[in-house]
């Protein structure tokens, strides 16, 4: 398509959708986006471009874009000039305030807020208004991952980067549908496989997909058992003296967790389960209860598979990469199971050297950059935490306000934030570039908090969805490359877009929106930039908190000119893999590997034990339930099913079930089946022998259809260390319809 001149403008952009981060272009005619291909002179994905990355400017166009602002008037939304409805909101938070306190107004946001969004959120609540009440859908998504680097490292994000791709001989997908759902970074290493035909890719997960279909080899396990296959590997590694000795002593110390607590009933932050230094042999010691055999008893794996698994990352020969994502963050012990694969890399040197790289990917666009970086999670501060007294003074200095005015307790994560809500402590909510209204698991539970009385919910959306349905005004956002913005990818990305084409209607950035209320509140000096300028400014001032070697951001400018630049950026330069001496300026020099984030510069081997999931199938509710997503939709699908051609392709939600299992309770493909938990249930199609074929006693359902609401079934129990929820596990039970 182009314009009356037929001339088509072409501009650097990341892609909106996944954690990848592909550089894409985006064409332009006129003031609209026309097309999208991949940019070649980004090193993400070198001109690949998905079907989600390649259809994406439609979704800017959707029919029914929500372009003015609304507000709720006796029970219906009436439209309203935008400066009412942030008027209304302003007046809201004071009220608010005044009569239940500072931490009764909170904010919740996104891995898809752009960096800048996430950062005046954060000044705005925790500088200005003095509540720690922000949390963003990153913690449904990659908290996990936080916690484990924290217990692992003592300091956050992967140490690897996308190039480790060409290097590396092997690859093992922990419970990562990687071709659907991170379709450019499996493109790569399949390209790789076929350049060097000695590339072996194994899939273990808890059922087959396309990455299965794909791999070298498919190895199937029993939900949560990945943390017992995972010691019996290093238990393997130990027995044939595949450890990296040298490696081993110079680099790592050995520890346990002194408690064994519950599946995320209590309330805490420490991102340590008391940590207990322990020896060696007492770590072996633990692991005479993983032998191969003893996990085939648990896992389902066969010791053959195990000794198999083993031998490839013990092979002295072979660089390993191994990659995770949903799997092993959605997951009531996902902190023990990411220390659990740490520890085979660290066993066996394998880490922070070019094909060597334990990774893991995110979901979001932004899920680093402007979850984990800028800190939008309620226990953080940019580059800190609100616990630290040096964080809070930093962070005071930098956004003008007093130290006082900066919580050192951490209040809700996203869960208890929405029990918050439910139980009357929380009476106002904004939220921004998310659907918790589909996404909260236990749906139903957190459904009727925000519907109760005397709660004032705010929600800035493009589109209509089930959260605007609750909301009591709406804010038109503009999305993408309709705002100046940065996102942060899962190899420590960060990359700059501009404003390509106008919002339409009244439509305005979720940052602008919070500069707005944030002056209409009094704090016109802590937010004093004019519309031209305030990204630049804002990014600017962010960076102050990121100064020093560890973490360096690249300046506004370099930003500009380059399709993403990774960070530590030192002395003009961007670091590839971290805590490698020859790579990363950070590393004390004299030795070969300095894992900075702990004072003594080890990294740490964990004692994690084996344990079931929070709820497993009985004679009631005798089927596992594992949701996730596929490749034609982003999340909810409140864009991508707006965009014509991923709509048709995949119209619809399904249940994904085993043949046998379809044959006992009479159903054929594309016959109903109501899928029942102990919370909810939900009547969908079978899809019998389609994509992937979960093994008997298994079921998977996508969750992009808002009319299948299968979060309803999900339990809410999570992660006692990260307070990520687990989508993956719970028991149901299915019935014909
Ligand atoms: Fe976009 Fe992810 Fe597809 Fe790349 S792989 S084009 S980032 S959706």
């Amino acid at each position: 398509q182009e314009d009356a001149s037929g001339k088509i403008t072409w501009q650097k952009a990341p892609c909106r959708f996944c954690g990848t981060g592909c550089g894409v272009l985006v064409g332009v005619s006129g003031d609209r986006a026309v097309a999208v291909k991949g940019d070649p002179n980004c090193s993400v994905n070198k001109g690949l471009c998905c079907v989600k990355g390649f259809h994406s400017v439609q979704a800017l166009y959707g029919k029914d874009r929500i372009k003015k602002a609304q507000i709720r008037k006796n029970g219906k939304m009436v439209e309203v000039p935008i400066s009412e409805a942030l008027d209304v909101i302003a007046d809201k938070v004071k009220e608010t305030i005044a009569k239940h306190g500072k931490d009764s107004v909170a904010m919740y946001g996104s891995g898809q807020w752009t960096i800048p969004d996430g950062y005046v959120a954060s000044k705005l609540f925790k500088g200005c208004l003095g509540t720690n009440n922000v949390e963003a859908n990153a913690r449904l998504c990659m908290s996990s991952a936080v916690t484990g680097f924290m217990t692992s490292f003592g300091i956050d994000e992967p140490m690897g980067c996308y190039e480790d791709i060409e290097h590396a001989d092997v690859f093992v997908t922990w419970g990562n549908n990687m071709a659907e759902m991170h379709p450019v970074l499996f493109s790569r290493m399949l390209a790789s496989r076929k350049r060097k035909n000695n590339v072996t890719i194994i899939d273990f997960a808890t059922r087959t997909t396309r990455t299965s279909q794909a791999a070298d080899k498919s190895i199937l396990f029993k939900p949560s058992t990945d943390l017992a296959v995972a010691n019996a590997i290093c238990y393997e590694i130990i027995r044939n003296n595949w450890v990296n000795w040298d490696f081993v002593n110079k680099h790592t110390t050995f520890h346990k967790g002194k408690t064994n607590i519950g599946y995320g009933t209590e309330d805490h932050f420490s991102f340590t389960d008391a940590p207990e230094n322990i020896t060696f042999e007492e770590y072996k010691t633990f692991l005479q209860d993983y032998t191969p055999e003893k996990a085939e008893k648990i896992s389902g794996v066969s010791a053959k598979d195990i000794k198999y698994l083993a031998s490839l990352y013990g092979d002295p020969t072979k660089k390993v990469t191994s990659f995770w994502c949903m799997g092993m963050n959605q997951h009531v012990r996902g902190t023990w199971i990411q220390n659990l694969v740490y520890n085979i890399h660290l066993l066996t040197g394998k880490i922070s050297t070019p094909g060597n790289s334990p990774f893991s990917l995110t979901g979001q666009p932004s899920a680093c950059g402007t979850v984990r970086e800028v800190g939008t999670l309620t226990h953080a501060l940019p580059h800190g935490v609100v616990t630290n007294e040096h964080d809070r003074e930093m962070a005071a200095r930098i956004w003008d306000v007093p130290v006082t005015n900066i919580d050192p307790k951490p209040t809700y994560h996203t869960v208890e934030m929405f029990r918050a809500l439910d139980r009357g402590d929380i009476k106002f909510m904004w939220i921004q570039v998310t659907n918790p209204m589909i996404t909260m698991p236990n749906l139903n539970r957190y459904r009727n908090g925000v519907l109760k009385d005397e709660r004032f919910i705010v929600v800035s959306e493009v589109y209509p969805t089930p959260t605007t349905d609750v909301a009591d005004v709406i804010l038109p956002a503009t999305m993408w490359i309709e705002q100046e913005g940065m996102f942060g990818n899962a190899e420590r990305r960060t990359a700059h877009f501009d404003r390509i084409v106008p919002g339409p209607g009244d439509t305005m950035s979720d940052t602008w929106q919070l500069i707005e209320v944030a002056r209409r509140l009094g704090f016109q000096k802590q937010f004093p930039w004019s519309e031209d300028e305030y990204i630049g400014k804002i990014w600017e001032e962010y960076r102050l908190f990121h100064d020093g070697p560890k973490h360096n951001m690249a300046p506004y400018k370099v930003l500009r000119e380059r399709p993403g630049v990774q960070w530590p950026f030192v002395n003009g330069k961007e670091t590839r893999w971290r805590f490698n001496t020859q790579h990363d300026p950070a590393c004390k020099p004299g030795t070969e590997f300095d894992f900075y984030g702990r004072k003594d510069g080890k990294a740490w081997i964990w004692a994690r034990p084996y344990e079931p999931a929070a709820e497993s199938p009985d004679n009631e509710y005798n089927f596992w339930l594992n949701t996730g997503r596929v490749i034609e939709h982003w999340h909810t699908g409140s864009m991508t099913r707006r965009i014509p051609v991923l709509h048709n392709a995949m119209p619809e939600s399904y249940v994904e079930m085993n043949p046998e299992d379809a044959a006992d309770i009479g159903v054929v493909n594309g016959e109903k089946v109501k899928i029942i938990s102990r919370r909810g249930s939900v009547t969908m199609k079978a899809s019998i022998n389609g994509r992937g074929v979960p093994p008997r006693g298994t079921v998977f359902v996508p969750f992009f259809d808002e009319s299948y609401k299968i979060n309803e079934l999900t339990l809410d129990a999570f992660c006692p260390i990260s307070k990520q929820p687990d989508y993956k596990k719970c028991a149901v039970r299915l019935e014909k319809a």
